[in-house]
């Protein structure tokens, strides 16, 4: 009766789904939470403020064919994203940039280190915090203790509960430093928040009369993985299943348990126009939290009050209310992922896609490519 089975509706499931759907296969999405949207789900809380429920989520791409993409199901507010850090008190641009280099260390001394810094990476290029302390320069290599000290140490402990040496470089790499005056988090092309929300983009997306969705419906319940196939509520399925969830869990996690960061989300509603500068601000030398994110000033929504939400980083221990946000990404884990990607390797209609099924760090335009890359090579 259907064509592909896709758990999971986030991203990865949604744009699966909708791009076969749209060539006329027929498509079940089973969904184990009680709504569309995976961690992307935004909804209005009692206040009417639209808040993003896991964590604030924001879109840029250099893609034009995802950003092309996605503009069918949704108009954009055209939002910029930037990132301040609070230095007890002091705020300061992140990623660190020219204009940051010119708040700590003054007018004048900041012209010499400017120059210094173009001449050695070059304007308008990107500095890992890594590459610039390898730097033996020594008005360079002060910059880089600054910024290792002041923005990536205390915030990298708390996020992952080791140094920014123990984790994998591509993590810190993704807010490096900027050889220019840019303030904004992200340099892509096209950047800006759904302007309904991204729960209306899901809905909009998974419209489709090929597309049918069980919420509340955990895959495990309803695979099985047999020596001659997939079986599908008991019966032998033939088609493409696309699966976006967590791995381990399809299997008990009978090697153990992949290991993730959780986040603890501490959200209050406060009763005056606005709370901070920007919609987030980094705590990256103080404050056990992360970060605190403003609706409002994310999604443009005017209201009366506003409501802000801290992030509170902690080990995944797989608890019933917990949520697996972030893939710790190291051999010994990868090597634990790779057993179980073994098991279903044999199965040809069998297929991992997104953040949690692929133990990855995806933004949303990378697992939206690869979610349209897969369905040019299932459908060609
Ligand atoms: N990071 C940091 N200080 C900051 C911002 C980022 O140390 O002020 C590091 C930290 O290790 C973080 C990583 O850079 O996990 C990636 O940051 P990003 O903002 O991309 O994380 P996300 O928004 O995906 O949680």
């Amino acid at each position: 009766m259907y064509d592909y089975v896709i758990i999971g509706s986030g991203f990865a499931g949604a744009v699966v789904a909708r791009s076969v759907a749209d060539l006329g296969k027929k498509v079940l999405i089973i969904e184990k939470r009680s709504h569309i949207g995976g961690n992307c789900y935004d909804e209005n809380d009692e206040n009417g403020i639209l808040i993003h429920k896991y964590g604030p989520h924001i879109f840029h791409t250099n893609s034009e064919e995802v950003y092309t993409y996605l503009s069918k199901f949704t108009k954009w507010y055209d939002y910029s994203h930037e990132v301040e850090a609070n230095l007890n008190g002091t705020f300061i641009p992140v990623p660190f940039n020219l204009n940051t280099l010119k708040i700590v260390y003054g007018e004048e001394k900041s012209e010499r280190l400017r120059e210094k810094l173009i001449s050695e990476y070059g304007y308008g290029n990107r500095v890992p915090i890594l590459k610039l302390r390898e730097n033996t320069d020594e008005d360079i290599r002060n910059i880089a203790d600054f910024v290792y000290e002041n923005i990536f140490l205390k915030y990298t402990m708390k996020q992952w509960g080791q140094t920014p040496e123990q984790i994998d470089p591509a993590v810190t790499g993704r807010v490096p430093v900027l050889i220019s005056e840019d303030n904004r988090y992200f340099q892509d092309k096209y950047q800006g928040m759904p302007l309904e929300g991204f729960t209306p983009l899901f809905e909009k997306m998974l419209d489709s009369e090929n597309i049918t969705i069980r919420l509340n419906s955990d895959a495990k319940d309803l695979l099985e993985f047999k020596e001659d196939g997939i079986y599908f509520e008991n019966s032998k399925f033939s088609g493409n299943v696309i699966y976006t969830g967590a791995i381990d869990e399809l299997f008990d996690c009978k090697y153990g348990r992949l290991p993730y960061r959780t986040l603890r989300f501490d959200m209050s509603y406060l009763d005056k126009e606005e709370y901070q500068p920007k919609a987030v601000i980094n705590y990256t030398v103080s404050e056990d939290f992360t970060r605190i994110t403003e609706f409002k000033k994310l999604t443009g929504q005017k209201s009366k009050g506003t409501i802000i939400m801290k992030e509170y980083p902690m080990e995944y221990t797989g608890g019933q209310d917990e949520i697996p946000y972030y893939a710790i990404a190291n051999e010994e884990n990868h090597r634990m992922y790779n057993r179980y990607t073994d098991i279903v390797k044999q199965y040809d209609n069998f297929y991992l896609l997104g953040r949690l099924a692929e133990y990855k760090y995806y933004n949303i335009d990378g697992i939206v490519e690869k979610a349209l890359n897969l369905v040019k090579e299932l459908e060609k």
